[in-house]
């Protein structure tokens, strides 16, 4: 069987002990499976196997890739750090983007679905590492931001998102799930209209199997179906 088929079956497999291990159902966990610096065929190959959910992290690398596979029934989830300025790119080529931290983008991305006539499905990345890191709100501003987003016409927000800082071993990384899981209860306890907290979009290929049990719906796997990155 060929590398991404069986690396693909490995992932699966995995996936799915780890949602039995903690009594979820494992059609409850969607693969999202990530695709920078992969060329492609590569990834043609993927969604040969089966994948039908593609992570990019930069707007001009998916726009290429995206057209190639225009063919494939496949959908993308932008997961980068998104400009402002970019957000007209990423509407229309993105079904769900991971990564909204502030009213500033939220505004342009309902703008732009507003030109679009769509409605532009987001999550809001939270940074639960509480160390200095550029990227996700805050966790004790995160419920004000969300309000905020929830009053825009053209973007649903469908849950949180987070990047955790890098840790040599992936149980160091649960407080950070856990953290995110706990903050998405009580966003959701709030009954927020226009809001729905189902996603929780955490854990790579480190670390998966511990997001999962701490509640992951979205997990973005890019190394064990790829390879390492150049
Ligand atoms: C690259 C990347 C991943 C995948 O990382 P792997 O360790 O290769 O699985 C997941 N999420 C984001 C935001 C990334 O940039």
């Amino acid at each position: 069987m060929p590398t991404i088929a069986k690396n693909i079956e490995q992932v699966n497999s995995s996936i799915c002990r780890a949602a039995e291990k903690c009594g979820r159902n494992p059609e409850t966990v969607k693969l999202v499976a990530v695709t920078k610096t992969v060329e492609a065929e590569r990834i043609k190959k993927a969604a040969a196997a089966g994948l039908d959910r593609f992570g990019e992290n930069y707007i001009q690398e998916a726009r290429e890739k995206i057209e190639a596979l225009a063919d494939a029934n496949v959908s993308w989830h932008f997961i980068g750090h998104l400009q402002s300025n970019k957000a007209k790119y990423a509407v229309g080529l993105f079904d769900l983007i991971h990564s909204v931290d502030s009213l500033k983008l939220a505004k342009e991305i309902d703008r732009q679905a507003a030109r679009h006539g769509r409605t532009q499905k987001i999550l809001v990345q939270v940074n639960v590492g509480d160390e200095e890191q550029k990227s996700g709100v805050k966790k004790e501003a995160a419920v004000d931001l969300i309000r905020d987003i929830a009053a825009l016409e053209h973007i649903s927000v469908q849950g949180l998102m987070t990047m955790p800082p890098f840790f040599d071993a992936p149980e160091k990384v649960r407080p950070c799930f856990r953290k995110l899981a706990k903050l998405q209860k009580q966003i959701g306890r709030e009954n927020i209209a226009g809001v729905e907290m189902k996603e929780l979009s955490m854990g790579m290929t480190g670390d998966f199997e511990v997001a999962i049990a701490e509640g992951a719906t979205l997990v973005r796997i890019g190394t064990a179906i790829f390879g390492e990155r150049k």
